[in-house]
């Protein structure tokens, strides 16, 4: 039996030519062949690279169905590469379905290392970088971002979320809401571009900067939260959403018992709840 094919994963750049690896050219270029997500753009930059070899499409609408026979092809000896249209392949990107089945068939997937918009924006953005959380695209329906962010309201690790520029002011306002002035915001934009920017603030502020210049509302971005600081959170207490909730039910229940429910309802802790009911249950 042929000896089985590697699958590669290998992160592009996410927008400066130059922020490819040596390795990243070479197993492109000896692969026997390579899944993009879109194959226009991943010959223009092989273009640049002066690399040629064959692309075929794996992309979110056609990964399932299309892994059965890229997985056939590595049983069969070829070893291919995965790429997306910028950056690390799965990190919002297509390719999970293809990596788990071929772990399920015991093929083997190296990944190479790169750029990825996550890491960079991290690295610069000053905020702690020992934890974080990493949420993608917050929903884009106005409801549902912002019971997400009111769950990440007491986050204790960075959180890092990809914003597109179509949402900026209604991601910021909402974080304003549930956030709060407290809480510093980092927005990192068109990284290793031209134009790259780092702003930081609360939401609030943030807004404004970007309602005064529109030019801040462009381009490809990366939204950055502050830990929750345990003296902020004494004095923050809990988000809207929460303390509706913790209300309605300390009409019905007892203390304890609509701390402890809330907390469940909204992923919060127990003794937070009760401490801010104990000192805001009668001048609410
Ligand atoms: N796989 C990519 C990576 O490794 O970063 C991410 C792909 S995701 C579909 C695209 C999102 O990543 C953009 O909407 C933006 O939020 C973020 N992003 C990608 N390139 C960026 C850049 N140069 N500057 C800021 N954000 C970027």
């Amino acid at each position: 039996m042929a000896e089985q094919g590697i699958l590669y994963i290998v992160p592009t750049p996410i927008g400066n030519l130059g922020d490819i690896t040596e390795r990243a050219i070479k197993t492109l270029t000896e692969v026997a062949a390579i899944a993009a997500e879109d194959t226009r753009h991943t010959r223009k930059l092989m273009q640049h690279y002066g690399i040629q070899n064959e692309v075929f499409a794996l992309h979110e609408h056609n990964e399932t169905q299309r892994a059965d026979a890229v997985i056939e092809r590595l049983q069969q000896g070829d070893s291919l590469a995965l790429v997306s249209d910028a950056g690390t392949p799965l990190i919002n990107d297509p390719g999970y379905v293809l990596v788990h089945r071929c772990h399920q068939q015991g093929l083997n997937v190296i990944a190479l290392p790169g750029a990825c918009a996550v890491t960079v924006a991290l690295s610069a953005a000053g905020l702690p970088t020992d934890r974080f959380a990493f949420e993608g695209f917050l929903p884009a329906k106005p409801q549902q971002r912002r019971a997400k962010l009111e769950q990440l309201q007491s986050e204790t690790r960075t959180v890092v979320v990809y914003e597109s520029p179509h949402r900026i002011l209604h991601t910021l306002a909402d974080m304003d809401i549930t956030l709060g002035k407290e809480r510093n915001v980092v927005l990192a934009r068109e990284l290793t571009k031209q134009f790259e920017t780092y702003l930081s603030g609360n939401a609030a502020e943030l807004l404004q900067r970007l309602t005064d210049d529109k030019n801040q509302q462009r381009g490809e971005m990366v939204l950055l939260i502050a830990p929750l600081q345990p003296e902020i959170e004494a004095h923050t207490g809990p988000g809207e959403a929460t303390k509706r909730t913790l209300l309605l039910l300390l009409d019905e229940l007892p203390l304890k018992k609509a701390a402890a429910l809330t907390a469940k309802i909204h992923d919060e802790r127990k003794n937070r709840l009760y401490q801010w009911a104990l000192e805001n249950k009668n001048s609410q």
